[in-house]
């Protein structure tokens, strides 16, 4: 079984301007209700979502083409499908788009490195 080395695309670098933020705003859905003296009241709350600071760089990885090893056919990588099972303890990313088969390809993520900057 072949395993891919998905590249991330050089190109696509850029800092993230939210780099180190650790909450995201999130508009929630409107409320509307008359309150005690009769007024009509429409509220949008706002939720805040907390979350690991975000990461300094965004990047995106290459469409590398990928086989399928149940149905041999060759697709861009970004077609890989997923999901999951129950509590998400069987879990698959890499799902063919054509004959649905779970895990039909080993993919390798690169790891992003400063020096890729230069
Ligand atoms: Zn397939």
């Amino acid at each position: 079984m072949s395993k891919y080395l998905i590249k991330i695309d050089r190109k696509t670098i850029k800092k993230n301007p939210n780099a180190g933020s650790t909450v995201t705003l999130v508009p929630g859905i409107v409320d509307h209700y008359i309150d005690d003296n009769g007024n009509e009241v429409w509220e949008r709350p706002v939720q805040r979502i907390y979350h690991e600071a975000e990461r300094s760089y965004l990047y995106k990885y290459k469409n590398n083409i990928v086989q399928c090893n149940e149905c041999k056919k060759r697709f861009g990588v970004n077609k890989l499908e997923s999901d999951s099972y129950g509590y998400d303890d069987i879990y698959s990313d890499t799902i063919c788009p054509y004959c649905g088969m779970w895990n039909c390809c080993e993919i390798e993520y690169e790891q992003f490195d400063k020096e890729m900057m230069k």
